[in-house]
């Protein structure tokens, strides 16, 4: 059995160890800031801890490091990383910059299990889920390339994360804090495929972020074909669900669409999905396909992306085109980690 991340705990759980190990409560505090905000990379930098309690903490802890084990930047200025886990394991992290601050997207899980025709990330299927300091993890380590500050998170990396719902939540917890990183719950996008029990979950802790669906297609026959889980939470169950969210949390879902060629983007979809989601409130971006191997699927062209965003917008249903970056350096979840993954097995 390997050591037990440090990084890993929010401060009532350090504060709740430190009562265990007979340390003043205070402790918690110093040491999650020398986690999360100075992000050292072992116990000897925490200069103002005793050393016995750092020689005990080392006994049955480590700080999780990443490293970097491949960097692509685009001409857009996005970089996408392939980090190195301690155990081997590798994930993505893609920085984003925006006119309003740059945006990380992490990833929540080593694959994915849930199976969507047109994503790279899950065709290997699930190796394990990452824990909340390895999320973490990901931003700092993007921070400290960069060297600017991230201000925006969207969990839309490899995984999915109400499939790990416990330390994506540790991760909110810390990544949210003042004594860490401080970024508010407003600044951060949380990607469902629709786990509709977990949806609700969510909801319950009323939480200010952005929940957003991955919708793709406005009925069972469609989504179905494109996404396993909707088989076992089919549309009307998923959309009874965000309508719940809205009404518990007071925030607007946003759905993501991702239109492919001949399957989900003719006028007649449009019209079932402005049907089925008018009167929400709520905003669909919509992204052509970024085409993966291995899957039938091709992207819609950019006039027709156009014109279903169009008819939408006349329908009453507020959408926009999602502007693709980096798609000069397979940005699209879960690629970079495949082609290694390919490379290292020939
Ligand atoms: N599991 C979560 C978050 C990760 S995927 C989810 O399903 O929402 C992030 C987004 O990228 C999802 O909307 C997903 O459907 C979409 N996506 C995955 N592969 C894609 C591809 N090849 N082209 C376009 N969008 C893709």
């Amino acid at each position: 059995m390997g050591k037990k991340l440090l990084n890993d705990y929010t401060i009532p759980q350090l504060t709740g160890l430190m009562a265990q190990l007979g340390q003043p409560a205070f402790r918690a505090k110093q040491i999650f800031r020398w986690l999360h905000q100075k992000r050292v990379s072992s116990f000897s930098q925490m200069t103002d801890q005793p050393k016995t309690l750092l020689a005990r903490l080392e006994e049955e802890f480590e700080i999780v490091q990443l490293q970097t084990a491949r960097r692509q930047q685009s001409k857009d200025g996005t970089v996408k990383f392939l980090f190195t886990l301690p155990d081997g394991n590798c994930i993505e992290t893609v920085v984003m910059r925006y006119t309003y601050g740059n945006t990380v997207c992490v990833s929540t899980q080593v694959g994915c299990r849930m199976g969507c025709r047109f994503c790279a990330s899950t065709q290997a299927g699930l190796v394990r889920s990452l824990t909340a300091g390895e999320i973490a993890a990901e931003l700092y380590a993007a921070e400290a390339d960069i060297g600017q500050r991230i201000s925006h998170i969207v969990l839309m990396g490899i995984g999915e994360p109400l499939d790990n719902f416990d330390n994506v939540m540790d991760f909110l917890t810390i990544i949210s804090c003042p004594e860490g990183a401080n970024i508010g719950m407003r600044n951060i996008s949380l990607s469902t495929c629709g786990l509709v029990p977990m949806i609700d979950k969510l909801a319950e802790r009323k939480l200010q972020l952005t929940l957003s669906i991955s919708l793709h297609a406005p009925n069972d026959a469609m989504r179905s074909r494109m996404m396993p889980v909707n088989n076992a939470y089919p549309v009307a169950q998923l959309i009874a669900a965000c309508r719940r969210y809205q009404n518990t949390t007071g925030r607007r879902i946003s759905f993501e669409y991702s239109m492919v060629k001949g399957v989900n983007d003719s006028e007649a979809t449009a019209r079932e999905l402005a049907r089925l989601i008018r009167g929400m409130g709520a905003h669909v971006n919509l992204i052509p396909i970024n085409p993966v191997d291995g899957s039938p699927y091709s992207a819609t062209d950019a006039a027709n992306v156009r014109r279903f965003q169009q008819l939408l917008t006349q329908l009453g249903v507020n959408a926009t085109v999602r502007r693709r970056l980096g798609s000069d350096i397979s940005a699209a979840c879960g690629q970079l980690r495949r082609e290694a993954r390919r490379e290292a097995e020939t």
